[in-house]
């Protein structure tokens, strides 16, 4: 129990993806309304559920955490961890130190939504201080309507309506100290979460990412005013870092979009920057307000389309062993890095959905699995884009094509000789479609299709025209 003498409030701060200390409203208000504050992070560990955490989200969910406790032990506070069902943990918590004060982020997967309104309601029926926050958006998705009142559908307008409300409010400094809490409650140790893989196959990870707040600063000033100035050229180019790679940061909320916002400033220079952002925002308002969206098509005619079930192909596809060097490229960073640039995202989409047939949906489930930046909003989107069955999504009709995508944004093939060594020696010319290279070609590069690297395991044209003719089926019905 907490000491008694110590002044009241006491308010738990309950942690969830905002794993910061600088502009968390909930952290905030605790601070400024005076007393004792108790930090508490729920792992609420449940493999059976539909989105449980994938590989990498708990391998940096591991090291949010480690940083996250470092950060608060320096303000001088202490971070308690539990593990269960927060509707019995909160509760539980509340007795055991006499807090009269619960504060929380809003989170807006519709699970979460459930189940918070859920605590919040029990939690005040028992005479508590509870408040939620919006810690996470630069607007929330019930902020912002079409003119005849229902959700957006449409990314432009609903940009264009988002930032004529004006800019977003700025962030809320970082405390200076954090009243301590008993160093008598008990907490779990980060280590017995179990979120580090057992068979060690983090090491590309490791590699790539350093995750925590701070580390979200520093790649933001790296970026900063220039990065996000060059953005409009260089976003597109999977070879040079054109991107801010903040996604696993802004995921686990380890710095909030609107401190981005701030610091880059809104100008026509850093406008195709802070237009992603918004994306982002778009992402949720959808998620919100179409719930069913994350398994089912928000165009209805799509559950009609003729998917293929074809596990090899799936697997070739998984594994970066397709033939196709943009889109093997592609999936080996993901599995190698937890991370793919975006235009490469939609390459290796549109393969999986329109070269092979398969399901959007078991491309969501690997990319859930496999990406540090795991978030069922942006993943929705993302996926039901590229299906052609989302909002604002691309048309079916309109389909890549991996060996000119590959061309035109990775002209030299940088990208490709990353993450494909065995086709390295190949000369530009051929590296894009290596099946297409004389024999003579791939034996001075030491490549022998079928054996070092497979062949395609589709014909692009022919699958073009399955596509279209699947298509069509569902088309107009
Ligand atoms: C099939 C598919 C699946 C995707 N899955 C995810 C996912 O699970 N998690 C995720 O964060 N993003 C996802 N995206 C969106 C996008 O690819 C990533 O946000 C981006 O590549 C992250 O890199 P970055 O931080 O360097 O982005 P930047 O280009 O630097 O953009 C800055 C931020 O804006 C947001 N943003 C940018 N593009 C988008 C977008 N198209 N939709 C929504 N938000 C965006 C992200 O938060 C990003 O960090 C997906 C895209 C596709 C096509």
């Amino acid at each position: 129990m907490i000491d008694s003498n110590l002044p009241t409030p006491r308010t738990l701060v309950w942690f969830r993806r905002d794993l910061r200390v600088a502009d968390h409203p909930a952290l905030h208000e605790a601070v400024r309304k005076g007393g004792v504050i108790i930090p508490v992070y729920i792992h609420e560990d449940d493999p059976s559920s539909e989105w449980a955490d994938g590989g990498a989200t708990r391998w940096w969910l591991h090291h949010s955490l480690n940083r996250l406790d470092q950060t608060i032990r320096d303000l001088g506070g202490r971070l308690i961890l539990r593990t269960g069902p927060p509707d019995e943990i909160l509760p539980a918590l509340v007795r055991e130190t006499n807090a009269n004060a619960v504060y929380w982020n809003r989170l807006y997967e519709p699970e979460c939504v459930k189940r918070d309104t859920l605590i919040k309601r029990s939690l005040m029926e028992r005479g508590l201080d509870v408040q939620s926050f919006n810690g996470n958006q630069l607007l929330e998705p019930w902020e912002i309507e079409t003119n005849d009142g229902n959700p957006y559908k449409v990314f432009t307008p609903f940009y264009k309506t988002a930032t004529a409300m004006g800019h977003p409010a700025r962030p809320l400094p970082r405390p200076d100290a954090l009243p301590s809490v008993s160093t008598h409650l008990p907490s779990d140790e980060i280590d017995s979460l179990g979120l580090l893989p057992t068979i060690p196959w983090d090491g590309g990870l490791q590699q790539a990412w350093r995750p925590g707040e701070d580390e979200a600063y520093a790649m933001l000033d790296a970026f900063g005013e220039e990065g996000s100035g060059d953005y409009k050229d260089d976003r597109d180019y999977p070879g040079i870092r054109g991107t801010s790679r903040l996604s696993p940061y802004l995921h686990f909320g380890e710095i909030t979009p609107r401190s981005i916002y701030h610091k880059l400033g809104r100008s026509s220079r850093t406008e195709p920057y802070i237009r992603q952002l918004y994306w982002r925002e778009f992402a949720h308002h959808l998620l919100y307000h179409f719930p069913h969206t994350v398994t089912d098509p928000l165009r209805p005619e799509f559950e009609r389309f003729p998917w293929n079930d074809d596990p090899e192909r799936l697997k070739a596809w998984q594994k970066g062993r397709t033939g196709f060097p943009i889109v093997d490229a592609g999936m080996r960073e993901l599995w190698t890095t937890g991370w793919m640039h975006n235009r490469v995202r939609m390459i290796t989409a549109s393969f999986l959905v329109k070269d092979l047939l398969i399901p959007w949906q078991e491309g969501a489930r690997w990319f859930w699995d496999t990406l540090v930046d795991a978030d069922l909003a942006n993943n929705t989107l993302g996926w039901q884009w590229t299906a052609g069955c989302g909002a604002d999504a691309a048309p079916y009709f309109r389909i890549f094509n991996p060996i000119l995508q590959s061309k035109k944004f990775d002209p030299d093939g940088d990208y490709l000789r990353t993450w494909l060594p065995e086709l390295a020696e190949l000369d530009t010319s051929a590296i894009h479609e290596p099946a297409a290279a004389s024999d003579q070609t791939l034996k001075d590069a030491g490549v022998e299709l079928g054996s070092t690297y497979p062949k395609p395991i589709v014909d692009h044209s022919d699958a073009r025209d399955r596509a279209l003719e699947a298509y069509d089926r569902i088309k107009g019905g």
